[in-house]
């Protein structure tokens, strides 16, 4: 059982502060990437078919960029946790007391 070394209340609790930091710089910054690549898609969309149509490419567009942006955020958001975890027991102390406030690494 970890305890707090300052009060020794073990009212402790993990606090995964690199872990959310990353997961949402890593979203955003999927999202960011997904969109890009969407519109990038659009620029070279219409040069698939002479009779595609204006409106199918900007539905297709749209779509694009919405599926890049939701999977892209996803993907980058996980990644990020991932690298928050390495974070978390590297660089910032893991637990923080409920009872003082103090935070510290066992
Ligand atoms: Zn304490």
């Amino acid at each position: 059982m970890t305890t707090c070394p300052n009060c020794k209340s073990d009212c402790v609790q993990l606090r995964h502060k690199g872990r959310k930091a990353a997961s949402t710089v890593g979203g955003l910054a999927g999202a960011v990437g997904g969109i890009a690549s969407a519109m990038s898609g659009l620029q070279s969309g219409p040069s698939y078919g002479p009779n595609g149509g204006t409106l199918g490419a900007m539905l297709g567009a749209l779509a694009g960029v919405l599926v890049g942006g939701i999977v892209g955020g996803g993907v980058g958001s996980a990644l990020g946790g991932k690298a928050g975890d390495a974070l978390d027991e590297g660089l910032f102390d893991q637990y923080e007391c409920t009872s003082c406030g103090r935070t510290f690494t066992p």
